[in-house]
């Protein structure tokens, strides 16, 4: 029998480290074996780089208006560290369209080209999502079921916060009607005071957990400055080894729910309450 493909979509504010994280985790579940494609769901089109060893040479949007319906497979899907399959949906020209028609048309093209079964052995797809709530477009991935499992890149400030319950807001409305469920915060620290206790707490408040405490490491730039994961650069550094926990952890979790999410003043309190307290 075939096994299911995990379908995994990671949502976060802008910049908070989504493609650094996914690609990173990648790399530490391509260590444990698994078969992955990436898909990079943002305009700018970095979700594979550290994969690819250096940027896509063209979205799916750009074959698609070159090549109009004779796009194949290999144009738009690259094969990548440790014979990941890296895709990039890129976006519209700036100032026209809408960048989540472009996710939701670079995944019925996948489909349609046999990617997902052609890939039998697939153990996940990851779809690395542009997290600013602007549009309907964020939801696509999760509002088609082309995403089951969702996991938010968070960290103690408090925009990363903010956005990071406006997404559970989206989950909750879809979930009611399809598969869709998020699976944990992934703290990627910004070195705030008592962070990690916040998430933990934040997470909780949320009917979630925090799935992983990625420390804030120059490591990361290091690794990324020659185009590469912080395994694949230098898998004996401390930082590889947290990539490879939160591999671990995603690759072993079991807890899917239907996300709670707070109020702004309840967030603000949560805010208040650990930012004033002692740096333990
Ligand atoms: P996003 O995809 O959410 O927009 P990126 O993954 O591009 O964000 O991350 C933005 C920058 O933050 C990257 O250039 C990366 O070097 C840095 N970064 C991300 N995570 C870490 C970390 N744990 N330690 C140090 N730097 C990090
Ligand atoms: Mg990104």
């Amino acid at each position: 029998m075939a096994k299911k493909m995990r379908k995994v979509a990671i949502y976060g504010k802008g910049g908070i480290g989504k493609s650094t994280t996914t690609q990173n985790t990648v790399a530490g579940l391509v260590e444990m074996g698994r078969k992955i494609m990436v898909v990079g769901c943002d305009p700018k089109a970095d979700s594979t780089r550290l994969l690819l060893g250096g940027l896509a040479q063209k979205t799916v949007l750009d074959s698609l208006r070159e090549e109009g319906e004779d796009v194949e497979l290999d144009d738009i899907r690259k094969s990548g560290y440790g014979g990941t399959w890296c895709v990039e949906s890129g976006g519209p020209e700036p100032g026209v369209g809408c960048a989540g028609r472009g996710i939701i048309t670079s995944i019925n093209m996948l489909e349609s080209l046999g990617a997902y079964e052609e890939s039998e052995e697939l153990d996940y797809a990851f779809y690395d999502v542009l997290g600013d709530v602007v549009c309907g477009g964020f939801a696509m991935p999760i509002r088609d079921g082309k995403a089951e499992e969702i996991y938010i890149v968070v960290s103690g400030e408090m925009m990363a916060m903010y956005a990071a319950n406006n997404i559970c807001r989206g989950i909750v409305k879809f979930a009611q009607s399809g598969d869709v469920r998020l699976c944990g915060l992934i703290c990627n620290s910004r070195a705030v005071d008592n962070e990690k206790e916040m998430i933990e707490e934040f997470a909780k408040k949320l009917g979630t957990q925090m799935i992983y405490f990625v420390p804030r490491d120059n490591d990361v730039q290091r690794a990324e400055i020659h185009r590469k994961t912080v395994i694949e650069w230098n898998p004996e550094l401390p930082q590889a080894d947290a990539y490879r926990g939160l591999a671990k952890a995603i690759d072993e979790n079991e807890q899917f729910v239907i996300p709670t999410p707070i109020e702004i003043e309840e967030l603000e309190k949560l805010l208040m309450a650990f930012g004033l307290m002692e740096v333990a």
